[in-house]
Order: structure tokens, then sequence, then C-alpha cells
């Protein structure tokens, strides 16, 4: 055992530690199940600030990587172990405290946000971020990656409901950020700072969150569409002139995954989907929907469907949700998070499919196409080398392809590992620059997640 190990082990003790290979293997690897997570000397499992003030220090001293590890949902690679250091796991940091007064909550960072959003409703309030995974990632993870989801085209992303926080920077050192006020000009937007900084720059361990007042019941619409062109043509003239609550696409190759799966009577001939939602109050839903059908009409739509019962709804939305775990069963996948302005959705969209025929890889597409944000899902079949080595090539090809229209590598997912070498052709040099000045200032020794973003 190493001596860091040993230290953790005495000032924590073997119920906080893990240092057995076996029960440290379920957290070597996030959902990107990236082949280069190394294997650590600790797995901790903090309950409280003070103990990641503990876990740090130690670290520090012994100048070991601390990886922070909220429920591992992860698409980049961002909460891979390295070999050697430590798995600060938050998984028991589940306190929450909701004050309808100045409506917000105070939250520890291993609550999942889909228990975040159970929590406030007891209070009839609402956090609105909502990915995909909302029912297995946790509120910590998704404030380290600014998370997004299906109805930030309309609320806004994690980032725009973090008021202040409690972060444990590289010295062990816990510095209180923001608070309960919904203005706040004094000193340097520092909450922002550590907002989507992915463990590179310190362990939030205490969140402050705006919340708003309970949803309303939405309706929903369904379209499909001849061409990719008519779909993000129709999401053009709709974010032109409206705001939807939801406005989410998947192509056919996605359509039929979910299909096989659900037997829903999704149509499979068509070549795109688009489901819209709009929850304006008092039958402002129905109007906003039906100009949002005739925009569809005036893009070929094959088939439109609206709904206000909010159970049927759901089931379009669900279906949207499972699109990553379905198309999951045809391979495995190399997940991309590419944006762009949304008049170059289309090109995007196209482009992909272009590189998709280039390399003779399938890549199937879902998208937040109301905020521009694109998920290619590329399909490896690993025990085919030469097939893996186009899929990697096409992997590169579609980051670049965003960069070349102006978009970024990553809307919501996070740079992690595996989309560090496209970091520098996004940012430029610069910016690249300016990012690591930052980072040095905050973590000289280069302990905080070592690997992942720079
Ligand atoms: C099926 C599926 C669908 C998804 N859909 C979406 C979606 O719609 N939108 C979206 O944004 N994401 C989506 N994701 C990705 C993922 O769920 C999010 O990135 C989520 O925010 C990660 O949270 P986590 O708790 O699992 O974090 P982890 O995977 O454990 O960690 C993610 C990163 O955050 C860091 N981190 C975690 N906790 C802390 C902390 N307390 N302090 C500092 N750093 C920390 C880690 O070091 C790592 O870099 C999806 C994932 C899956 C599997």
């Amino acid at each position: 055992m190493t001596d860091a190990a040993q230290h953790l082990l005495d000032v924590l003790g073997p119920d906080m530690v893990l240092t057995d290979p076996d029960r440290m293997a379920g957290y070597r690897w996030d959902r990107a199940n990236d082949p280069g997570a190394g294997t650590p000397l600790a797995v901790v499992r903090v309950s409280s600030t003070e103990d990641v003030q503990t876990v740090v220090r130690i670290a520090a001293e012994h100048r070991v990587p601390v990886v922070t590890r909220g429920a591992g949902s992860g698409l980049s690679g961002g909460a891979s172990a390295v070999d050697g250091g430590i798995v600060l796991s938050t998984e028991r940091m589940r306190a929450i405290e909701v004050d309808p007064a100045t409506r917000t909550c105070v939250v520890e960072p291993g609550l999942l946000n889909a228990e975040v959003k159970a929590a406030v409703a007891e209070h009839g309030l609402w956090y609105p971020p909502d990915p995909s995974s909302y029912e297995i990632c946790s509120i910590g993870g998704n404030v380290a990656t600014n998370a997004g989801g299906l109805c930030c085209v309309k609320y806004g992303v994690t980032m725009d409901y973090v008021l202040g926080m409690t972060v444990v920077l590289a010295d062990g050192t816990a510095v209180e950020l923001g608070g309960p006020r919904l203005k706040d000009s004094a000193g340097l937007s520092m909450t922002k700072l550590f907002v989507g900084s992915e463990g590179t720059l310190g362990i939030v361990t205490r969140i402050v969150l705006r919340l708003l007042p309970a949803p309303r019941p939405a309706s929903t619409l369904v379209a499909m569409f001849p061409s990719l062109d008519d779909t993000t043509n129709t999401v053009c003239d709709i974010t032109a002139g409206m705001r939807p609550s939801t406005i989410e696409f998947m192509d056919s190759a996605s359509i039929n995954a979910v299909e096989d799966v659900t037997h829903m009577g999704l149509d499979r001939e068509a070549a795109a989907l688009l489901v819209v939602q709009s929850d304006e109050p008092c039958g402002q839903a129905a109007t906003e929907l039906e100009a949002v059908r005739e925009i569809c009409g005036g893009h070929h739509a094959l088939e439109v469907f609206v709904t206000d019962d909010p159970d049927e709804g759901e089931a379009f939305v669900a279906a949207r949700r499972m699109a990553i775990p379905a198309v999951e069963k045809r391979g495995s996948l190399l997940l991309e998070d590419v944006g762009v302005p949304i008049p170059l959705l289309g090109a995007l969209v196209q482009g992909i499919a272009d590189i998709a025929r280039e390399r003779d890889v399938e890549i199937a597409v879902i998208a937040h196409a109301g905020d521009g944000n694109t998920h290619p899902l590329i399909v490896v079949d690993p025990t085919d080398p030469d097939q893996a080595e186009r899929a990697a090539q096409a992997y590169g090809e579609v980051m670049t392809l965003a960069i070349g229209l102006g978009g970024t590598i990553t809307g919501e997912h996070g740079v992690g590992r595996l989309k560090k070498p496209w970091l520098g052709d996004y940012l430029g040099p610069d910016a690249l620059a300016l990012n690591r000045r930052i980072k040095d200032a905050l973590d000289p020794d280069g302990i905080l997640n070592p690997g992942a973003m720079f």
C-alpha cells in the first residue's frame, strides 16, 4: 500500500477509504468508458466539506492526483480514474435545504438531479435544468460540467441557476462564493468560473441554487420530415420568432433505434423528427404550437401530431431521452456534443452525414436542436479494428467540422479527457493560454483532475 493510501486510512478510516481493487473497479470509468482510465490508489467516499479538505491536504502533501466523481454518468472521460491517484466520490453528500422565502435551495453535490427536482417540488418549486440523464447524474456533476438538457432552450443551463457554492481549493482551503442573492456584482464572477470547470480548479461541496415556481403542464407537438434540410430549416424558423420549452431532434437512425426498443409507432421512413413543447399559460400553448404546426407544414412535414395530454407528450420526450441507450444496443458509442449557431444546424447535420458516408460508419444524431447542440453517436464495433479506426477518425472530423462552422466541441458534456486534443483548435492560442494561467494559479502542482480538459 502506498504512503498516501495508508495516510488516508489512518485519518479517515476503512469505511470511508476503499483500497480493495475489486471494490474500486466501479469507480474507474464514467459512461464514456475511456480506455485510458487508470487504477487509483484509493477511493474516498467523503461525507462533508471537512472530509474533502482532509483528502485534498493529504493529496497535496503526497503530490497525488484527486479525481472528483459525482455519479459517473459523464460522457467525456472527465471522471476517469488516474493511475496512482485518489478518486473522491461525493455519493454520500446528499443533504438539501429548501428556502421558499428566497426561492433557493442549498444542496450537497452527491444528490441526483431528479432528487433535487423532487425535493423542491414538495415546496411548489422547480429546478429546471433537465439532462436526459437526470435520474442518474449528480447535481455536483451537473455544476462541474455546466449541464444542459431539454428545457434549457427556454429556461437556461445549470450556470443560470447557480447563485453560490462552497469550493475546496487545491491547498485544502474551503471558499464560500455567492449566496442566495439574485443580483451580485461584487468582485470577479468567481462562482461562474467554477461552473463547468470539471473538477480541475476545485471540488464543489455545497451549492446554492436558484429555483422557479412549479412548472406548468406542457402541450406537445411531434412532426416527421422527409429530409434533414426540411427538419433543420423548421428549427431555424421556429427559433427566429418563438421560444418553445423544448425543441428536440432525432434523425432516422435514432428513430429506428428507439422504435426497436419501444414499438411506439414512430415513422421508420422519416428522415428526422422534432418534438416541440410549449408551456405557455392560458391557452397560449395551443396558439404557439399551432404556429409551429404551420411552420412544419411549410417545410413538407409528413405528419404532425399535437396533444395537450401531459402523459401522451411525456411518452415522446421519454423516447427522445432514451435515444442514447437505444443506439448503444447497436455497439459501443463514441459520443459527441458539438454545437453551432442555429442557422448553421443544417450544415452541421448534413456535414455529419457526409462524414458517416465517407468513413463508412454509422452516426446516429440526436440534438437539443433549439440550442444548436447536437449529439452525433458514432457506433463502434470494438471487435473490428479497421472500423474502430474509421470511427475514431470520424470523431475528430465531426469536431473539426463544428469548429469550422464557428461552433463548439462541447455544448454541455465538457471536454474531459476524450475531447482534450481539440480544445486548442477551438479556443485558439491566446484563450488556451489564459485558461492554463488560471489553472496554474489555482492548482500550481496540478493535482486536481490532471489530464482532464487541459
Ligand atoms: C444516457 C445519458 C444521457 C445524457 N444526457 C445529457 C444531457 O441531456 N445533458 C447533459 O448536459 N449531459 C447529459 N449526459 C451526461 C452526464 O449525465 C452529465 O455530464 C452530468 O452532468 C454528469 O454528472 P455526474 O454526477 O454523473 O458527473 P461525473 O460523470 O461523475 O463527473 C463529471 C465531471 O464533473 C466532475 N465533478 C463531479 N462532481 C464534482 C464536484 N462536486 N466538484 C468538482 N467536480 C466535480 C468530475 O471530475 C468530472 O470531470 C448524459 C449522460 C447519459 C449517460
